[in-house]
């Protein structure tokens, strides 16, 4: 097996060879310990035959661990002065292929279709780009990739909010829109210590599988986040008063929000924190009739 790219001194000489400098707009903080990328690789649970798509490989820390754990590794990466690197870092293995591009500009399923064609199991592997965390996995759940999951790291604090269940703080509507998708689970924690540069914030690793059918049947789901980013726009307002307020012309029908929450059992006193995704769910159903925007 050959030295692994992410010791301290193995990265320092790389980014001393190709005279690299961190660029802070783009979330570049590498990883430097290998048992760390042992753990989030085992979280994945690849073998032989899987596909990993992987976000921002940087100088290949966690490429390296994904290509002796995978079959195929895709990896997207916007930053071009990281190309030759990655070439040269990346060359003992032939399973890799890099694309350079912004992730969010990517037709990841032309991709997957192209360079996996062949395979069943595919996750998504990542530290991500912090800055961008939730437009990325929002994108790519919305895409509906032939993937099984994620196990990505991001700040601890957004790792919250993706995993919150209905009656903490941290549930809102990021929640919903993640976990209608897919189960929701903290992996671990991991310390500033393993970065370098070493980030600001605290991070943790999610783990994210897809349901086989949605937690609740909806008329249409893009009404369904809707609703539930209108219930969330004021935390310590009641569920009538934030929809009142967040749906087109919500205080002049406060008798048709009424009649929905009654309709669906809903206290018209309770907080949208309160709501399971399975309440907004049927809430949504109702009053789509009055709210949704070709009625
Ligand atoms: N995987 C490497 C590691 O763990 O050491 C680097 C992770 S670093 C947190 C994030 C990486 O994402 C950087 O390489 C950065 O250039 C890249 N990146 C940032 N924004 C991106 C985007 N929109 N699309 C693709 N890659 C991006």
């Amino acid at each position: 097996m050959h030295k692994d790219i992410a010791t301290p001194i193995r990265t320092k000489e790389i980014l001393q060879k190709y005279g690299f400098s961190f660029k802070k707009s783009l979330g570049q903080n590498f990883l430097i310990d290998p048992n760390i990328l042992r753990n989030i690789v085992g979280h994945a649970q690849l073998t032989e035959n899987s596909g990993a798509i992987e976000i921002g490989p940087g100088i290949g820390a966690l490429t390296e661990h994904l290509a002796r754990a995978a079959k195929k590794v895709v990896s997207f990466e916007i930053d071009q002065r990281l190309l030759p690197v990655l070439e040269d870092t990346l060359s003992p293995y032939d399973n890799v292929t890099i694309v350079h591009s912004d992730i969010l500009k990517a037709d990841v399923a032309q991709v997957i279709a192209k360079e996996m064609p062949d395979i069943q199991d595919i996750m998504v592997v990542a530290n991500l780009p912090y800055y961008v965390t939730t437009p990325i996995l929002l994108k790519l759940l919305h895409d509906r990739l032939p993937i099984r999951g994620f196990v990505v790291m991001m700040q601890k604090e957004v790792a919250d909010r993706i995993t919150a269940k209905p009656g903490t703080k941290e549930y809102g509507s990021l929640s919903i829109a993640i976990q209608y998708y897919v189960s929701a689970e903290i992996a671990m924690m991991v310390p500033k210590t393993v970065f370098m540069p070493q980030p600001n914030v605290e991070s943790a690793v999610i783990r994210l599988i897809k349901h086989d059918a949605p937690p609740v049947q909806v008329m249409d789901e893009e009404f369904l986040f809707e609703v539930t980013r209108a219930s969330f726009v004021q935390r310590r307002k009641t569920i009538l008063n934030n929809l009142q307020a967040g749906l087109p012309n919500g205080k002049q029908k406060k008798e048709a929000i009424l009649e929905a929450l009654t309709t669906c059992e809903i206290e018209p006193t309770r907080r949208g924190e309160t709501l399971t995704i399975q309440e907004f769910g049927k809430l949504a159903d109702a009053l789509y009739p009055t709210f949704a925007k070709h009625s």
